[in-house]
């Protein structure tokens, strides 16, 4: 194929490895799970972000549905991780609640940590 292998240590390395059947090395594992555990963090963040700003967008639905949750858990102060897990599931809710308006924050959201991690290529243009 190209000349232009990735050497190891390198996600695309890992992958070659991967497609020849060869055995993975310790520099191209250590490059896998780096690009993994960035990968999920990154998610998070944009999905962070997204129910942030879906929250800022519906304040009057997001304090409703805080309330309510707040209750259910027994929340009585808005500090400790007791009060952050129950935000997080009213935000949650709230995007359940309105799906076709959280959709396109979070992919907004994904575009913006995509072009985080792999910023693009001008030198590589094919
Ligand atoms: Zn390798």
């Amino acid at each position: 194929m190209s000349s232009d292998l990735r050497p190891c240590g390198t996600r695309a390395a890992y992958e070659r490895h991967r497609r020849h059947g060869q055995p993975i090395d310790e520099a191209c594992r250590k490059a896998k799970s780096a690009y993994v555990y960035a990968k999920r963090g990154g998610y998070q963040r944009a999905r962070n972000r997204a129910l942030t700003r879906l929250a800022r967008t519906f304040p009057e639905m997001f304090a409703r549905l805080e309330a309510e949750h707040f209750a259910a858990d027994g929340v009585t102060s808005r500090s400790g991780g007791v009060y952050q897990r129950s935000r997080r599931r009213a935000m949650a809710e709230l995007a359940r609640t309105l799906p076709e308006r959280y959709a396109p924050l979070l992919a907004a959201e994904l575009a913006a940590e995509a072009r985080r991690m792999n910023p693009p290529a001008d030198q590589e243009s094919r």
